[in-house]
């Protein structure tokens, strides 16, 4: 944390990065650590690969995010929430990894490929990280610990998952106080679902194939088409899965473009898919780890049935 410190107090400009297909944590991490640079006269500039979800669109400040990286000249890179460089996507190519980087990150598996790694994966999101850096650089403020909370409320699932911790809650608790509307930013992320993304859980629950201990459910790009939904309204659907009496571990598969499979693995605490996730070239934590897979459909669907009736016994 001092270096990362003397480092910010050292340069101007900091490129702020993160995973593609961005979530909460990325956002929200990301933005805070955008406001709290330029609060203190440096220059910031988030770049990612994907844009924000239309989850986010009501936060105003998502028109710092940018999916250009035009001509900015940066001094020093921030990698937020990404285990690997890889996870960045292609806007891996546009940045000189010469400078040095800021790994800041919370999942159990990153690689620590920065010049300074600040990895806590005992934290709930990199948005707790990145309060506890703003703090020793300047005051917070309502703006920040908007997005700061965002990324905790996110990560955490509104503070159910296993990675809600009293640090967690405590950091929560202290951004309220700075007058965060706690239920104003669960309607603004929560409450916004488009009709389709109802319709399409529908579609989805019915497909659901429910096991003694786990459960799989899955979503073809042509139930997408059939109510006009995108891949994003599909988000968090995964969690029903394991909202089953019983179910210790639950997968939802996407069917991508081109033949590319999106898997998302949830468990309980008791239970862990972040070795299944790393068999399939993927990752996470414990108890919510991800990858892709290129492939069939049902012959995954199968191998995965096979796999998790394993880790659940
Ligand atoms: P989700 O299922 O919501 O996409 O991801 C759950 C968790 O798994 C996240 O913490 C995310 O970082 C991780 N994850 C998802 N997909 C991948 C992947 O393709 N590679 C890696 N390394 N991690 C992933
Ligand atoms: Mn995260």
């Amino acid at each position: 944390m001092k270096k990362a410190i003397d480092i910010i107090k050292k340069y101007n400009k900091f490129l702020i990065v993160s995973h593609k297909y961005p979530d909460g944590d990325s956002i929200g991490s990301q933005i805070a650590l955008a406001l709290g640079l330029l609060k203190i006269g440096k220059k910031a500039y988030i770049y990612n690969e994907d844009p924000p979800t239309d989850r986010y669109s009501r936060f105003k400040r998502i028109n710092l995010i940018h999916t250009d990286k035009k001509d900015f000249d940066e001094e020093v890179i921030f990698s937020l929430d990404s285990a690997e460089l890889n996870r960045i996507g292609f806007i891996k190519d546009e940045i000189d990894f010469t400078k040095p980087i800021i790994n800041i990150d919370h999942h159990i598996s990153n690689k620590n490929f920065g010049d300074i790694n600040i990895v806590k994966p005992y934290y709930s999101s990199t948005a707790e990280i990145i309060y506890e850096l703003l703090n020793r650089l300047t005051e917070l403020d309502e703006e920040i610990a908007t997005y700061l909370y965002i990324g905790i409320l996110t990560d955490t699932g509104s503070f159910r998952y296993p990675n809600t911790t009293s640090h967690s809650l405590r950091v929560a608790s202290k951004l309220v106080n700075y007058g965060v509307v706690a239920s104003q930013i669960s309607e603004f992320i929560w409450f916004t679902d488009p009709p389709a993304r109802i319709k399409l859980l529908g579609d989805v629950l019915q497909n659901i194939t429910l096991h003694d201990k786990f459960s799989i459910m899955y979503v073809t790009k042509n139930m997408l088409k059939n109510h006009g939904a995108k891949e994003e309204d599909t988000n968090e659907f995964v969690d029903y899965g394991l909202t089953i009496k019983n179910v210790k571990a639950t997968a939802m598969i996407k069917e991508r473009e081109g033949g590319i499979l999106k898997v998302s693995l949830r468990s309980r605490n008791d239970v862990s898919v972040q070795e299944l996730a790393s068999e399939y070239g993927g990752g996470g934590h414990k108890t919510a780890a991800g990858f892709t897979y290129k492939g069939d459909l049902r012959v995954l669907k199968k191998e995965l049935e096979k796999k998790l009736e394993r880790i659940v016994n």
